[in-house]
């Protein structure tokens, strides 16, 4: 169906549709549907998870990942992927992912997240792509491009500002404008403007005091009139909080279902005039599109066209482009005509993929040890498990068996990393370290046999006490179903590696930024580091760091040379040319990057960001010239003063690197006309002044000192260390633990989990975290429809202290329907 027609029908649905249908629209029908309109003949539509493949559900849903899915592909994850720094392969992903939707006949995929990588901590780090805004905003507009050019529909998510699950739903975000404006909003930016994703899901917590999903300034200001958004916002999975605020905010979809609860209360809020009935409509009219559009592309698509072992082939190709060479003493490649002695469980029970919303049912998975065996000769392969791939405790007789297998071997490569009850959707880290039993085992087998390679199989970084000890470490981060052959093909040399880091690697927490506030106390996390996230402050406060951000080696060698930098031109468009030259034996692939760095900031700026990248394939001795282009944009600084982007007049460093650390190549650039600075920018933006300087201890003291405040401009909200009350619907279960029948409900919560799951270390540990963490309204919505605000408010008082009144109004209001799924 054309635009012109598809917006005539849907003129014509809204203006005969009943302001009780309309509403009905804008909630789910279940767990994972829209509601259709049988008399209007309009189709219900499937919209899930997301973002590295497939996770449809037929039976029993929930949204975190403990239901079975179909069989799909499970590719690698984001903080994978985005190591490719490979925007062409991140297209072909997404129509891989396409294709699967479209078999499916799922409407919308829900992805890809663009959360910046704030804290190494977070526990959903292995669903972003990057510490960097236009490094991740580039991957995950290319993988949404990929998707929607079949005709199925993406959710760019978590809008925004939403960077550690610790209160994941409670959490309000403190953060000063410039910092919201130049590494939060970014990637979504990018992706909304370049591919108009058609749904964007707000994310579930507060960002300055605001849900996110009744947050004006971000789905309305900034959404649609600034980036012209034309799709629709869909909440996070039960981030609704007020519905009539919400959809008059610019959110048209709650998910999931609520039980015609919320429906009810946007119909009588425009029957009683509180609600412009235009805003229902154009909500309703975005829903009839996404419904009307998405049905019909998938009633064309063609289902034929999804071949899954060409997926297979796309997700080993994948981390293959993907896992990062870290180390490399001459080791490897792996020679040919050793023996080899493969040590560590997750060889053969690979760590591929994280747990939560995101966990694909892969339809076919590869271990590490059968590749190893038939690429090297199962004659020269030897196996050792070395740990329980589930436990974290050194297990001493697997150990020792290790080093008997790798002393007995030419070379010994132990798979380690992070086993999943040490990272996952719903909790964050406390620390960086791989378990004893994973560190013991590299520590052990080093010392048997010197010549040890490490690959890592992890989702986000980890400390390493044991590098100097070892030949070689693989980055192979969560590597997708394919993760085996994959690992195997880059181990023998059949493909050079060429993934870099898209985050950093710190020595210890003790030199990350956002740890003096991560996860933050009471209601409130204050991101009083700014703009200095990952490499930014690394790079300007001079800090040492284990691997910096876009660090990557090869098994060849490139050479940087001949810079030359053109312009700005009449439309501040600035061209950076550069040559590079494979100087090594093998063919190989060079990730070359172009940082800009203002020479003379009137306000405080970092020393460096990365704005532009490529991906450059040459063969030995082959030499090529780069050209890429940087737009007035890449130069500019966001002026909350002038409310907009503001290029400054003078001198900017053009730093051309294999990495942040790395600059091989440097040049400048002039502006003889800037923008005009608002009088505060001008002023050197005071208040900020010390940001000049970042260090840690400023970041540590400044929310109590007062210059947290000035930064932010008002007031540094209270910490809030003991829990408000009364207590509210938005009271979390932990909070509510402080009541002997808040302890008495959580303890018969977790026990009914436990009966579900209670052999599975790694659900129950998230299960816990997520059960403390959420607010009274979730839990009601969760156990089931029909809970009205009367039976809230009346639960709300026994907690309060008037048991008897609210006993009595729970009865009285006490839901009327079953539980539903979910
Ligand atoms: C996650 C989303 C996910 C949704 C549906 C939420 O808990 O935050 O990323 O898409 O569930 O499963």
């Amino acid at each position: 169906m054309n635009e012109a027609l598809l917006k005539q029908k849907v003129d014509g649905l809204v203006a005969d549709m009943t302001v009780e249908e309309k509403a009905s629209l804008c909630s789910g029908a279940d767990f994972w549907n829209l509601k259709g309109v049988d008399r209007l003949g309009i189709p219900s539509i499937m919209i899930t998870d997301g973002p590295h493949g497939l996770r449809k559900q037929s039976g029993s849903a929930d949204h975190v990942g403990l239901n079975d899915s179909v069989p799909a592909t499970c590719f690698p994850t984001a903080s994978a992927l985005a190591s490719s720094w490979d925007t062409g392969l991140m297209d072909e992903i997404g129509r891989a992912l396409g294709e699967e939707c479209i078999k499916e006949n799922v409407a919308v995929l829900l992805g890809p997240g663009v959360n910046i990588k704030r804290s190494p901590l977070c526990g959903r780090n292995f669903e972003y792509f990057s510490e960097d805004p236009f490094q991740g905003g580039m991957m995950a507009a290319a993988l949404a491009a990929g998707v929607q050019s079949k005709g199925v529909g993406t959710s760019v998510k978590h809008f925004a500002v939403n960077n550690q699950e610790k209160r994941r739903m409670t959490v309000d975000a403190v953060v000063d404008e410039r910092a919201v404006r130049e590494i939060y909003l970014p990637g979504f930016e990018k992706v909304v403007k370049e591919v108009q994703p058609h749904t964007v899901m707000n994310a579930y917590n507060l960002l300055n005091g605001v849900y996110c999903s009744e947050n004006r300034w971000l789905l309305t200001d900034i959404l649609r009139n600034e980036w012209g958004f034309k799709g629709l916002v869909v909440t996070d999975w039960g981030a609704n909080n007020d519905r009539v605020k919400g959809l008059a905010a610019g959110q048209e979809l709650e998910m999931p279902a609520s039980g015609g609860l919320t429906d009810a209360k946007i119909a009588a809020a425009v029957m009683d005039g509180s609600l412009d009935e235009g805003i229902l409509d154009r909500a309703a009219r975005r829903l009839l599109t996404l419904i009307l559009r998405n049905s019909d592309n998938l009633k064309t698509g063609d289902r034929e066209a999804c071949d899954m072992e060409v997926h297979h082939r796309l997700a080993r190709k994948a981390e293959s482009r993907s896992a990062v060479l870290l180390k490399n003493d001459g080791i490897l490649p792996l020679p040919e005509g050793k023996s080899v002695a493969v040590i560590g469980a997750f060889a053969e029970t690979p760590r591929y993929q994280g747990s939560g919303s995101s966990l694909i049912n892969p339809w076919k998975l590869e271990g590490a040890l059968e590749p190893m065996r038939s690429r090297f000769g199962s004659g020269s392969v030897t196996y050792a498990e070395g740990y329980h791939p589930m436990g974290t405790e050194p297990d001493d007789a697997l150990i020792a068996e290790a080093e008997r297998t790798a002393a007995g071997a030419d070379i010994a490569v132990v798979f380690a990393g992070l086993p999943e009850v040490a990272e996952s959707e719903g909790f964050d880290r406390n620390h960086l370290e791989m378990p004893d039993s994973h560190n013991a085992l590299i520590t052990a087998v080093a010392e048997a046999n010197p010549e040890t390679v490490v690959v890592l199989s992890n989702g986000a970084p980890v400390t390493m006490p044991w590098l100097y000890g070892v030949k070689a470490v693989l980055e192979s981060y969560l590597g997708g179903q394919a993760w085996g052959p994959a690992v195997t093909d880059l181990l023998s040399g059949d493909v050079n590696p060429s993934g870099k880091l898209a985050e950093t690697f710190p020595v210890s927490l003790d030199e990350d930024p956002a740890q003096p506030n991560f996860p933050g106390g009471g209601k409130s996390v204050f991101y009083a580091e700014s703009l200095y996230v990952g490499y930014r402050f690394y790079e300007t406060a001079n800090r040492p760091v284990l691997f910096p951000f876009g660090y990557g080696l090869s098994y060849t060698s490139f050479e940087y040379s001949e810079l030359e930098i053109f312009g700005p031109d009449a439309d501040r468009k600035v061209t950076v040319n550069y040559r590079i030259t494979n100087t090594g034996k093998h063919a190989g692939e060079e990730i070359s990057q172009v940082y800009v760095r203002d020479a003379e900031a009137a306000v405080f700026r970092p020393e460096k960001e990365l704005k532009a990248f490529t991906k450059t394939a040459l063969a030995s001795g082959e030499s090529r010239t780069v050209s890429l282009e940087l737009d007035g944009r890449s130069f500019a600084f966001w002026d909350k003063g002038r409310n907009g982007w503001c290029v400054e007049k003078g001198d900017f460093g053009i730093l051309v690197g294999a990495s942040s650390a790395d600059i091989r190549l440097e040049g400048s650039v002039r502006f003889e006309e800037g923008d005009e600075l608002s009088a505060e920018a001008a002023d050197g933006d005071a208040a900020a002044s010390d940001w000049r300087h970042p260090s840690r201890a400023l970041f540590a003291s400044a929310p109590a000192d007062g210059r947290f405040a000035a930064l932010i401009g008002r007031e540094v909200p209270a910490a809030e260390k003991d829990p408000a009350e009364p207590f509210r619907i938005n009271s979390t279960l932990g909070e509510l633990k402080r009541r002997r029948l808040g302890r008495v409900m959580f303890r018969a919560i977790i026990r009914e989990l436990r009966k579900q799951y209670g052999d599975d270390e790694k659900t129950m540990r998230m299960m816990e975290a997520m059960m403390e963490d959420m607010p009274l309204r979730n839990l009601m919505m969760m156990a089931g429809g029909g809970m009205t605000d009367a039976f809230n408010d009346g639960l709300l008082m026994v907690f309060n202290r008037r048991p008897l009144r609210g006993i009595l109004k729970m009865i009285r209001e006490r839901p009327r329907r079953g539980p539903r799924s979910g």
